[in-house]
């Protein structure tokens, strides 16, 4: 397992011992007695963390098996998708307990998704496809509002906009400047895309992917070389790249 992606799949094989030992300590619970009232709601957590622990194997084995075979497999993906983002809470809390850096689960669940993204990519028209950006990459000097309308952007190279204003010029896609969650959703809820190729900070991004289950989306991840929401940056040539995979099907 290549990259970021084996830090999510590391904590969740953590928390399958976390879960292994929640097993036994209720085992041990039952077992002292006296407990009669309630044994069977014992019982009941234990086969409910039991049913848990089997699908964090199957989990861990489905993204191996779709890692390791070079076939798409659209059932096992949106299995793994899924069930990712169940686990998302439980993997989190391990890696905080571990005192990992939580930007580093995030990044490693962002590109287990964008594989799976590359995994099953077909085809779609430009006009299906929306790129959605933060309002933090326009120049913060900027007084021209491009939240909205991009096209209120004078093209004046300040900042990243003009790229993608160059993009939705060139390749007929739709683009949208987003200043936080609510206003993206706004966006897609108006849009309707098929495909959606979103640029965030980690948290954003990990947060926008999970909220959005019914449309494939490809994160980027901004850099931010000012520090946090100011004047970020994103590499326009993974941009431009996503966009001709998803227009050629890959
Ligand atoms: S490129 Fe557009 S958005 Fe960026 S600073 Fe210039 S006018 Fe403003």
């Amino acid at each position: 397992m290549k990259g970021k992606k084996r830090i999510f799949l590391g904590i969740l094989a953590v928390t399958f011992l976390v879960f292994t030992l929640v097993v036994l300590g209720i085992l041990y619970v039952i077992n002292r007695g006296r407990i009669e009232l309630y044994k069977y709601l014992l019982i009941t957590l234990m086969i409910f963390v039991l049913f848990l622990m089997a699908l964090i194997v199957a989990v861990i084995g489905a993204t191996f098996y779709v890692v390791v075979s070079k076939k798409s497999n659209k059932f096992l993906s949106s299995f793994i998708a899924n069930f990712l983002d169940l686990f998302y809470p439980f993997v989190v809390f391990v890696a905080r307990v571990l005192d990992l850096k939580i930007e580093k689960v995030e990044q490693s669940y962002i590109e287990i998704k964008n594989f799976l993204f590359n995994k099953n990519i077909k085809r779609y028209a430009p006009q299906d496809i929306l790129i959605l950006a933060p309002h933090c990459i326009q120049y913060s000097g900027c007084k021209f509002k491009v939240t909205y309308d991009i096209d209120n952007c004078r093209r004046c190279g300040k900042c990243q906009i003009n790229d993608l204003v160059n993009f939705k010029e060139k390749y007929g896609v739709n683009v949208a400047v987003a200043t936080g969650g609510t206003l993206a959703r706004k966006v897609v809820k108006d849009t309707k895309p098929k495909v959606i190729i979103a640029i965030a900070c980690e948290r954003d991004l990990t947060s926008g992917m999970q909220d959005v289950k019914q449309i494939p989306v490809y994160g980027i991840i901004n850099e931010r070389p000012n520090g946090p929401c100011f004047n970020t940056r994103v590499e326009v040539s993974k941009i431009e790249e996503t966009i001709k995979k998803i227009l050629n099907g890959g």
